[in-house]
Protein backbone atom coordinates (compact mmCIF):
# COMPACT_ATOMS: atom_id res chain seq x y z
CA UNK A 1 0.00 0.00 0.00
CA UNK A 2 1.62 3.31 -1.16
CA UNK A 3 0.92 5.75 1.54
CA UNK A 4 2.15 10.04 1.16
CA UNK A 5 1.20 13.43 2.77
CA UNK A 6 1.29 17.05 2.73
CA UNK A 7 2.10 19.18 4.83
CA UNK A 8 -0.23 22.15 5.48
CA UNK A 9 2.90 24.70 5.92
CA UNK A 10 1.73 27.26 3.17
CA UNK A 11 -1.40 26.98 0.53
CA UNK A 12 -1.40 24.26 -1.83
CA UNK A 13 0.56 25.67 -5.02
CA UNK A 14 1.38 24.24 -8.38
CA UNK A 15 4.11 22.12 -7.73
CA UNK A 16 2.51 20.47 -4.89
CA UNK A 17 -0.65 19.58 -7.58
CA UNK A 18 1.14 18.98 -10.99
CA UNK A 19 4.25 17.25 -8.74
CA UNK A 20 2.31 15.06 -6.54
CA UNK A 21 -1.34 15.06 -5.64
CA UNK A 22 -2.68 14.98 -9.21
CA UNK A 23 -0.27 11.46 -9.29
CA UNK A 24 -2.34 10.35 -6.05
CA UNK A 25 -5.35 11.42 -7.80
CA UNK A 26 -4.64 8.81 -10.67
CA UNK A 27 -2.59 6.28 -8.68
CA UNK A 28 -5.85 3.50 -7.96
CA UNK A 29 -4.81 1.63 -5.18
CA UNK A 30 -7.85 0.63 -3.15
CA UNK A 31 -5.79 0.83 0.19
CA UNK A 32 -3.43 3.59 -0.43
CA UNK A 33 -3.64 6.48 1.97
CA UNK A 34 -2.97 10.68 2.20
CA UNK A 35 -3.38 13.10 4.63
CA UNK A 36 -2.52 16.46 5.74
CA UNK A 37 0.10 16.56 8.02
CA UNK A 38 -0.54 18.93 9.99
CA UNK A 39 1.83 17.59 13.18
CA UNK A 40 4.71 18.49 11.08
CA UNK A 41 3.87 22.09 10.62
CA UNK A 42 4.39 22.83 14.29
CA UNK A 43 8.16 22.33 14.38
CA UNK A 44 9.06 25.81 13.76
CA UNK A 45 6.98 28.93 15.13
CA UNK A 46 3.23 28.66 13.93
CA UNK A 47 -0.39 29.95 14.02
CA UNK A 48 -3.00 28.15 15.60
CA UNK A 49 -5.93 29.50 13.76
CA UNK A 50 -3.67 29.55 10.28
CA UNK A 51 -2.87 25.93 10.72
CA UNK A 52 -6.10 24.88 11.36
CA UNK A 53 -7.80 26.80 8.35
CA UNK A 54 -4.79 25.29 5.76
CA UNK A 55 -5.65 22.30 6.95
CA UNK A 56 -9.15 22.28 6.08
CA UNK A 57 -8.17 23.84 2.80
CA UNK A 58 -5.61 20.63 2.13
CA UNK A 59 -8.12 18.45 3.18
CA UNK A 60 -10.69 19.89 0.70
CA UNK A 61 -8.02 20.30 -2.23
CA UNK A 62 -7.05 16.45 -2.14
CA UNK A 63 -10.40 15.86 -2.53
CA UNK A 64 -11.49 17.63 -5.01
CA UNK A 65 -8.12 16.86 -7.04
CA UNK A 66 -9.93 13.81 -6.87
CA UNK A 67 -8.43 11.34 -4.39
CA UNK A 68 -11.20 9.54 -2.85
CA UNK A 69 -12.43 10.79 0.60
CA UNK A 70 -12.15 7.13 1.73
CA UNK A 71 -8.42 7.47 0.89
CA UNK A 72 -7.45 10.70 3.36
CA UNK A 73 -7.31 11.63 6.49
CA UNK A 74 -5.31 14.40 8.59
CA UNK A 75 -2.79 13.56 11.00
CA UNK A 76 -3.89 15.32 14.09
CA UNK A 77 -7.05 12.78 13.98
CA UNK A 78 -5.09 10.16 14.95
CA UNK A 79 -2.30 12.31 17.52
CA UNK A 80 -3.10 9.86 20.61
CA UNK A 81 -2.31 6.81 18.33
CA UNK A 82 0.82 8.64 16.61
CA UNK A 83 2.26 10.19 19.77
CA UNK A 84 2.20 6.67 22.17
CA UNK A 85 3.83 5.23 18.81
CA UNK A 86 6.77 7.94 18.39
CA UNK A 87 7.40 7.27 22.25
CA UNK A 88 8.13 3.62 21.41
CA UNK A 89 10.12 4.79 18.30
CA UNK A 90 12.33 7.24 20.19
CA UNK A 91 12.95 4.88 22.24
CA UNK A 92 14.17 2.86 19.30
CA UNK A 93 15.99 5.88 18.13
CA UNK A 94 19.87 6.78 19.41
CA UNK A 95 20.09 10.79 19.63
CA UNK A 96 22.76 10.12 16.97
CA UNK A 97 20.58 8.95 14.47
CA UNK A 98 18.43 11.52 14.82
CA UNK A 99 20.59 14.45 15.08
CA UNK A 100 22.66 13.29 11.73
CA UNK A 101 19.55 13.88 9.40
CA UNK A 102 20.46 16.55 6.76
CA UNK A 103 17.14 18.90 6.96
CA UNK A 104 17.67 19.17 10.76
CA UNK A 105 21.09 19.82 10.63
CA UNK A 106 20.07 22.29 8.10
CA UNK A 107 17.30 23.82 9.59
CA UNK A 108 18.31 24.19 13.06
CA UNK A 109 21.60 25.93 11.93
CA UNK A 110 23.18 24.75 15.34
CA UNK A 111 20.57 26.82 17.28
CA UNK A 112 19.78 25.37 21.02
CA UNK A 113 16.41 27.29 20.59
CA UNK A 114 15.11 24.94 17.56
CA UNK A 115 11.72 23.73 18.99
CA UNK A 116 12.96 19.96 20.13
CA UNK A 117 10.40 18.15 17.44
CA UNK A 118 12.76 19.53 15.17
CA UNK A 119 14.69 16.97 16.25
CA UNK A 120 12.37 14.46 16.55
CA UNK A 121 10.05 14.92 13.47
CA UNK A 122 11.55 11.62 11.35
CA UNK A 123 10.54 9.61 14.45
CA UNK A 124 6.90 11.22 13.96
CA UNK A 125 7.06 10.12 10.23
CA UNK A 126 8.00 6.92 11.03
CA UNK A 127 5.22 6.45 13.11
CA UNK A 128 2.72 7.56 10.58
CA UNK A 129 4.43 4.75 8.40
CA UNK A 130 4.87 2.00 10.60
CA UNK A 131 1.26 2.64 12.40
CA UNK A 132 -0.42 2.26 8.62
CA UNK A 133 1.93 -0.37 7.75
CA UNK A 134 2.54 1.36 4.51
CA UNK A 135 5.07 -0.79 2.47
CA UNK A 136 5.65 2.03 -0.25
CA UNK A 137 6.58 5.62 0.60
CA UNK A 138 6.34 8.11 -2.33
CA UNK A 139 9.13 10.87 -1.41
CA UNK A 140 11.15 13.60 -2.90
CA UNK A 141 14.79 13.24 -2.53
CA UNK A 142 14.64 15.54 0.47
CA UNK A 143 12.47 12.89 1.97
CA UNK A 144 14.33 9.77 1.12
CA UNK A 145 16.74 10.22 4.61
CA UNK A 146 13.60 10.50 6.82
CA UNK A 147 12.07 6.89 4.95
CA UNK A 148 15.26 5.24 5.39
CA UNK A 149 15.23 5.71 8.83
CA UNK A 150 11.59 4.61 9.05
CA UNK A 151 12.83 1.24 7.35
CA UNK A 152 16.16 1.36 9.96
CA UNK A 153 13.25 1.98 12.90
CA UNK A 154 11.31 -1.05 11.84
CA UNK A 155 13.64 -3.62 11.33
CA UNK A 156 15.19 -3.13 14.87
CA UNK A 157 11.75 -2.99 16.74
CA UNK A 158 11.20 -5.81 14.77
CA UNK A 159 14.18 -8.39 15.50
CA UNK A 160 14.57 -6.61 19.52
CA UNK A 161 11.15 -7.13 20.06
CA UNK A 162 9.15 -8.94 17.27
CA UNK A 163 7.72 -8.56 14.14
CA UNK A 164 4.95 -6.28 14.09
CA UNK A 165 5.98 -3.52 11.51
CA UNK A 166 6.19 -3.60 7.36
CA UNK A 167 9.44 -2.40 7.00
CA UNK A 168 8.81 0.50 4.03
CA UNK A 169 10.38 1.30 1.07
CA UNK A 170 11.07 5.01 -0.35
CA UNK A 171 9.81 5.11 -3.97
CA UNK A 172 10.32 7.27 -6.97
CA UNK A 173 7.44 9.26 -7.28
CA UNK A 174 6.35 9.31 -11.17
CA UNK A 175 8.43 11.82 -13.16
CA UNK A 176 6.70 15.05 -13.15
CA UNK A 177 7.20 18.80 -13.79
CA UNK A 178 9.88 20.16 -11.44
CA UNK A 179 7.73 23.09 -11.23
CA UNK A 180 10.09 26.29 -10.28
CA UNK A 181 9.10 29.74 -8.94
CA UNK A 182 8.03 31.96 -11.84
CA UNK A 183 9.60 35.16 -10.54
CA UNK A 184 12.96 33.50 -9.77
CA UNK A 185 13.33 30.65 -11.72
CA UNK A 186 16.63 29.31 -9.96
CA UNK A 187 14.21 28.00 -7.26
CA UNK A 188 11.97 25.24 -6.68
CA UNK A 189 8.28 26.59 -6.69
CA UNK A 190 7.12 26.32 -2.70
CA UNK A 191 4.00 26.82 -0.56
CA UNK A 192 5.81 27.99 2.39
CA UNK A 193 8.53 30.49 0.78
CA UNK A 194 8.81 33.78 1.55
CA UNK A 195 8.20 35.29 -1.28
CA UNK A 196 4.91 34.59 -3.26
CA UNK A 197 4.97 36.45 -6.27
CA UNK A 198 6.00 33.68 -8.46
CA UNK A 199 3.85 31.02 -6.68
CA UNK A 200 0.46 29.82 -8.70
CA UNK A 201 -1.45 28.80 -5.66
CA UNK A 202 -4.43 26.10 -6.81
CA UNK A 203 -6.46 28.33 -5.19
CA UNK A 204 -5.86 31.58 -6.92
CA UNK A 205 -8.61 33.13 -9.65
CA UNK A 206 -8.07 32.93 -12.87
CA UNK A 207 -7.02 36.73 -13.59
CA UNK A 208 -4.41 36.69 -11.11
CA UNK A 209 -3.05 33.37 -12.65
CA UNK A 210 -2.48 34.84 -15.69
CA UNK A 211 -0.90 38.24 -13.89
CA UNK A 212 1.77 35.93 -12.30
CA UNK A 213 2.56 34.43 -15.84
CA UNK A 214 2.57 37.04 -17.95
CA UNK A 215 5.32 38.44 -15.68
CA UNK A 216 7.41 35.41 -15.24
CA UNK A 217 10.62 35.47 -15.98
CA UNK A 218 12.43 34.70 -19.14
CA UNK A 219 15.35 35.29 -20.72
CA UNK A 220 16.73 38.27 -23.99
CA UNK A 221 15.77 35.78 -26.33
CA UNK A 222 12.32 35.73 -28.18
CA UNK A 223 11.49 32.24 -29.64
CA UNK A 224 10.87 29.34 -26.80
CA UNK A 225 13.43 26.38 -26.99
CA UNK A 226 13.59 23.87 -24.78
CA UNK A 227 16.56 24.27 -22.20
CA UNK A 228 16.56 23.91 -18.63
CA UNK A 229 20.41 24.46 -18.03
CA UNK A 230 20.73 27.71 -19.84
CA UNK A 231 16.95 28.90 -20.34
CA UNK A 232 15.43 27.93 -17.17
CA UNK A 233 12.73 30.54 -17.17
CA UNK A 234 11.21 29.72 -20.47
CA UNK A 235 12.20 25.76 -20.08
CA UNK A 236 9.85 26.30 -16.65
CA UNK A 237 6.88 27.40 -18.70
CA UNK A 238 7.48 24.95 -21.40
CA UNK A 239 7.46 22.29 -18.64
CA UNK A 240 4.27 23.42 -16.92
CA UNK A 241 2.20 23.97 -20.60
CA UNK A 242 3.38 20.51 -21.35
CA UNK A 243 2.51 18.59 -17.62
CA UNK A 244 -1.32 20.56 -17.77
CA UNK A 245 -1.53 19.01 -21.47
CA UNK A 246 0.09 16.07 -21.38
CA UNK A 247 2.87 16.54 -23.77
CA UNK A 248 6.71 16.90 -23.61
CA UNK A 249 8.43 20.51 -23.19
CA UNK A 250 10.28 19.94 -26.69
CA UNK A 251 7.08 19.22 -29.11
CA UNK A 252 5.40 22.56 -26.85
CA UNK A 253 8.34 24.48 -27.90
CA UNK A 254 7.91 23.62 -31.30
CA UNK A 255 4.07 25.25 -31.30
CA UNK A 256 4.78 28.79 -30.36
CA UNK A 257 6.86 31.37 -32.12
CA UNK A 258 6.81 34.09 -29.52
CA UNK A 259 7.25 34.15 -25.74
CA UNK A 260 3.85 36.48 -25.58
CA UNK A 261 1.81 33.43 -27.01
CA UNK A 262 3.63 31.08 -25.24
CA UNK A 263 2.82 32.64 -21.83
CA UNK A 264 -0.72 32.99 -22.90
CA UNK A 265 -0.85 29.38 -23.62
CA UNK A 266 0.39 28.40 -20.09
CA UNK A 267 -2.22 30.54 -18.37
CA UNK A 268 -4.93 29.13 -20.16
CA UNK A 269 -3.75 25.81 -19.27
CA UNK A 270 -2.51 26.12 -15.82
CA UNK A 271 -6.47 27.70 -15.25
CA UNK A 272 -8.03 25.13 -17.00
CA UNK A 273 -6.11 22.57 -15.12
CA UNK A 274 -7.02 24.53 -11.83
CA UNK A 275 -10.46 25.41 -12.07
CA UNK A 276 -11.74 21.86 -11.08
CA UNK A 277 -9.78 21.87 -8.13
CA UNK A 278 -10.31 24.79 -7.15
CA UNK A 279 -13.94 24.41 -7.48
CA UNK A 280 -14.45 21.70 -5.87
CA UNK A 281 -12.44 22.73 -2.98
CA UNK A 282 -14.37 26.48 -2.24
CA UNK A 283 -17.24 24.08 -2.69
CA UNK A 284 -16.19 22.42 -0.24
CA UNK A 285 -14.89 24.53 2.18
CA UNK A 286 -18.30 26.11 1.77
CA UNK A 287 -20.14 22.91 3.73
CA UNK A 288 -18.40 22.26 6.70
CA UNK A 289 -20.82 19.91 7.76
CA UNK A 290 -19.90 17.88 4.67
CA UNK A 291 -15.87 18.48 4.92
CA UNK A 292 -16.10 17.52 8.68
CA UNK A 293 -17.87 14.30 8.11
CA UNK A 294 -15.60 13.03 5.45
CA UNK A 295 -12.83 14.02 7.95
CA UNK A 296 -14.28 12.07 10.72
CA UNK A 297 -15.17 8.70 8.71
CA UNK A 298 -11.58 9.12 7.33
CA UNK A 299 -9.96 9.23 10.79
CA UNK A 300 -12.24 6.47 11.90
CA UNK A 301 -10.69 4.20 9.16
CA UNK A 302 -6.90 4.87 9.31
CA UNK A 303 -7.43 4.98 12.93
CA UNK A 304 -8.53 1.19 12.59
CA UNK A 305 -5.80 0.35 10.58
CA UNK A 306 -3.66 1.09 12.75
CA UNK A 307 -5.13 -0.25 15.66
CA UNK A 308 -3.59 -3.85 15.53
CA UNK A 309 -0.39 -2.83 15.01
CA UNK A 310 -0.09 -0.05 18.18
CA UNK A 311 -0.99 -2.51 20.68
CA UNK A 312 1.22 -5.15 19.43
CA UNK A 313 3.87 -2.40 19.75
CA UNK A 314 3.10 -1.71 23.05
CA UNK A 315 2.56 -5.74 24.15
CA UNK A 316 5.62 -6.36 22.74
CA UNK A 317 7.62 -3.70 23.92
CA UNK A 318 6.68 -4.35 27.63
CA UNK A 319 4.49 -1.96 28.23
CA UNK A 320 -0.16 -2.07 27.86
P1 LIG B 1 7.47 23.59 1.80
O1 LIG B 1 7.90 24.95 1.36
O2 LIG B 1 6.68 23.59 3.07
O3 LIG B 1 8.57 22.57 1.79
P2 LIG B 1 6.55 22.53 -0.71
O4 LIG B 1 5.71 23.32 -1.65
O5 LIG B 1 8.00 22.32 -1.04
O6 LIG B 1 6.37 23.17 0.72
P3 LIG B 1 6.22 19.85 0.30
O7 LIG B 1 5.24 19.73 1.42
O8 LIG B 1 7.68 19.90 0.64
O9 LIG B 1 5.81 21.14 -0.56
O10 LIG B 1 5.96 18.69 -0.73
C1 LIG B 1 4.68 18.15 -0.99
C2 LIG B 1 4.76 17.38 -2.29
O11 LIG B 1 4.80 18.31 -3.39
C3 LIG B 1 6.00 16.51 -2.42
O12 LIG B 1 5.63 15.29 -3.06
C4 LIG B 1 6.93 17.33 -3.31
O13 LIG B 1 7.82 16.52 -4.05
C5 LIG B 1 5.92 18.03 -4.22
N1 LIG B 1 6.43 19.32 -4.68
C6 LIG B 1 6.67 20.39 -3.91
N2 LIG B 1 7.08 21.43 -4.66
C7 LIG B 1 7.12 20.99 -5.94
C8 LIG B 1 7.47 21.60 -7.18
N3 LIG B 1 7.85 22.87 -7.24
N4 LIG B 1 7.36 20.87 -8.32
C9 LIG B 1 6.95 19.57 -8.27
N5 LIG B 1 6.61 18.93 -7.12
C10 LIG B 1 6.70 19.63 -5.97
MG1 LIG C 1 9.33 21.20 0.34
Amino acid sequence: MRFSGITPSGHAQLGNYLGAISHWAAAGGARDLYFVSDLHAMTTSHNPAGLRARTSEMLAVLIASGIAPERVFVQSDLARELGALTWLLECTCSFGEAARMIQFKEKAGGQSGVRLSLLTYPVLMAADILLLGADEVPVGEDQRQHVELARALAKRFNSTYGEVFTVPEAVLPPTGARVRDLADPARKMSKSGRDAAGVVFVLDEPDLIRRKVRRAVTDAESVPAYDPERRPGVSNLLEILAACTGTSPRDVAEAYGSYGALKEAVADAVIETLRPVREGTLALLADPAELDRIRKAGAARAAERGEHRLSSALRLIGAG
